[in-house]
């Protein structure tokens, strides 16, 4: 039996099992996990949740689950994330990003090469990242590949063999579409990764990624931030919002730390610049 604690002490030290596309993952994960907001350690522990339904429950050989949120929240790093540590024999990633002047064929085979190898293992977990982009979604027309989408829908419902059992992890940024094109109701659960919202999960990242050397330049910061009207709570209803993706958060620490006189100022420059 796997506890939380263990879970959480194994984010520390991820070892993928035998098989698994290892590089693949670490990959999207890039910036490890920071866990900024108690969202992000529930959001975890949910994932884990489905992990271990999927490894126990007779009655549920597939379960999956929909990732979604607004862009750069996270959702493909929590989606590897959850995958890796699941430590299934089986863990794989289909993105658009490895599809990249595939036509419309190649790419239903792709998809469908790793569901079937995935069938062969005992228990999988497959994360089919970034699902607009896969579909191919153009808000223009609208347009999508039907094949893909028949491709998706027929594997998100198909029951692995007898003696199998398969997690399939899916993210978007674009859930209203996935409903309007009728992939919503292929998932079991879905769950929402937010943004940053608050003034202390912000300061939370800048912290874990030791932006600021001293304590004068984090209360500096503090202090700039305050005054631009970010709220400390999200309740607070009188000030400025914050509402940024962990994704763009990093980018723009790792600028602000390329001008180390300035680095609050160019902070919270960057960040008032987003017109939130
Ligand atoms: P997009 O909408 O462009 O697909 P995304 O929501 O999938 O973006 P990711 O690509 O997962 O976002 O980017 C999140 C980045 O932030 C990764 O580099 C990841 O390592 C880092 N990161 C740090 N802390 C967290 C966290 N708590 N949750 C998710 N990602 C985190
Ligand atoms: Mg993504």
């Amino acid at each position: 039996r796997v506890n939380r604690g263990d879970f959480m002490n194994a984010l520390e030290e991820v070892h993928p099992a035998f098989g698994v596309s290892e590089e693949e993952l670490q990959q999207v994960v890039q910036n490890g996990i920071i866990r900024y907001d108690a969202v992000v350690d529930e959001l975890l522990r949910t994932g884990q949740l489905f992990v271990e339904q999927v490894r126990t429950s007779t009655r549920t050989p597939l379960v999956s689950i929909l990732l979604h949120g607004p862009p750069g929240s996270g959702k493909t790093a929590l989606g590897a994330t959850i995958a890796q540590l699941s430590q299934y024999p089986f863990i794989k990633l289909i993105t658009p990003d490895n599809m990249v002047g595939f036509s419309e064929s190649q790419k239903v085979a792709a998809i469908s090469k790793v569901f079937s190898d995935s069938y062969k293992s005992p228990l999988s977990v497959i994360v089919v990242d970034n699902l607009e982009r896969l579909l191919e979604w153009t808000p223009i027309g609208p347009r999508f590949s039907n094949a893909v989408l028949q491709t998706l829908m027929v594997l998100f419902a198909r029951r692995p063999p007898k003696g199998r059992r398969l997690l399939v992890i899916a993210t978007s940024s674009l859930r209203p579409v996935l409903t309007e094109i009728g992939l919503s109701e292929s998932f079991d659960s879905e769950l929402r990764v937010p943004p940053i919202a608050t003034l202390r999960a912000l300061e939370n990242v800048l912290h874990a990624v030791q932006l600021f050397h001293t304590s004068e330049e984090a209360n500096n910061a503090r202090r700039l931030l305050s005054q631009a009207g970010f709220a400390s709570d999200e309740a607070d209803e009188t000030s400025a919002t914050l509402h940024i993706g962990i994704k763009k958060l990093l980018s723009i620490i790792e600028m602000a730390r390329q001008e180390p006189d300035n680095m609050a100022e160019r902070l919270t420059g960057a960040l008032m610049g987003l017109g939130m």
